[in-house]
């Protein structure tokens, strides 16, 4: 092998080394368990969480649910309540953003405090989450959000980066998406 082949090899071996270490660790470090299993959403949490509360938090008009086709059933649990509600948000913000993906599957990470989806954010990007209350993550296909910012502008929002990016296939432009995920809340919160 020529000097030039090699030393072209070895930039080479460098830029992929470069390039593997920019992307994420693929774990978060919490040791999330699955809790809830919709229909488009699954939710996890790392510790016990109170679903009613968060239902509450949620606060998911009837109305929107029974528009989904969701209706609940008196014997529902807690559980089945806020899957239901989930659902419902999820076809909610697919028809603000006119975009329609009925195979999609999401998962939402509940962090109990903010330190933990600080913590959460920094193992996967090893940088400050910043303030934020929520973030999705493309490659994991995964929300995380703090219990206290369970709402539904807040989940609306990154179920819109969430609809988006696989609308597209392709992670789209951030602003593009921004632009689109604040069009969401603003909707929702109306
Ligand atoms: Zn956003």
């Amino acid at each position: 092998m020529s000097k030039i082949r090699l030393l072209l090899s070895y930039l080479l071996g460098v830029v992929l080394i470069l390039t593997a270490s920019r992307a994420f660790a693929a774990d978060d470090g919490l040791g999330f368990q699955k809790k809830i299993e919709g229909k488009y959403v699954s939710v996890y949490g790392a510790s016990e969480f109170d679903a009613a509360s968060l239902a509450q938090q949620l606060n998911i008009r009837p109305s929107t649910e029974i528009l989904a086709g969701r209706r609940g059933k008196s014997q529902d649990s807690d559980a089945d309540m806020l899957a239901r509600m989930l659902d419902a948000l999820f076809l909610q913000v697919s028809n603000i953003l006119d975009m329609h993906i009925y195979s999609m599957k999401m998962d939402i990470k509940i962090c109990a405090t903010v330190a933990d989806l600080e913590a959460a954010y920094n193992r996967l990007f090893g940088t400050s989450l910043g303030g934020r209350r929520s973030f999705y993550v493309y490659d994991l296909n995964s929300i995380y959000v703090s219990a206290e910012a369970f709402q539904a502008g807040i989940i609306g929002h990154e179920m819109s980066h969430a609809i988006i990016g696989r609308y597209f296939g392709i992670p789209a432009p951030v602003k593009f998406q921004e632009v689109l995920s604040m069009y969401v809340e603003y909707n929702l919160k109306k």
